[in-house]
């Protein structure tokens, strides 16, 4: 697995993935095990670890683009809004190494599957 990260295997095509959007820096994916419907996660194909160690460049390109597939994720799947979230050590309940941004649907009176 490439640098032995799950993401950054994702990002070379080493892992299948469902893929949501990919350009030149940036992959997102759905999430395997959703908590909701179209729940889509966000990577800089560049590794780093969490929001801190990211370099600002690639970050600014990141937050741009996830306001992008956001748009494009709350159209497709007729959500009536979304959480954004971004897990930093496992404290706070990040569980893969290589910084993401979750971008989850919500639906006018459906809770979460699970609050992270
Ligand atoms: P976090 O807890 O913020 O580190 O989130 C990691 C997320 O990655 C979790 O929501 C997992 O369900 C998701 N995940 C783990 N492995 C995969 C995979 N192979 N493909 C897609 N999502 C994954
Ligand atoms: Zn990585």
């Amino acid at each position: 697995m490439k640098n032995n990260c799950l993401f950054c295997a994702i990002a070379a095509g080493e892992i299948p993935s469902t893929k949501v959007y990919e350009d030149d820096e940036v992959l997102a994916f759905l999430d395997i095990n959703p908590a909701s419907e179209g729940h889509t996660l966000v990577i800089p194909k560049v590794h780093s670890e969490g929001l801190l160690d990211t370099d600002d460049e690639v970050l600014k390109a990141l937050v741009l683009k996830v306001k992008k597939i956001a748009a494009e994720v709350k159209t497709k799947y007729n959500a009536d809004g979304f959480n954004i979230l971004q897990n930093n050590g496992e404290a706070s309940g990040q569980t893969v190494k290589h910084i993401h941004f979750h971008i989850i649907p919500r639906y006018d009176g459906k809770p979460l599957k699970f609050l992270p």
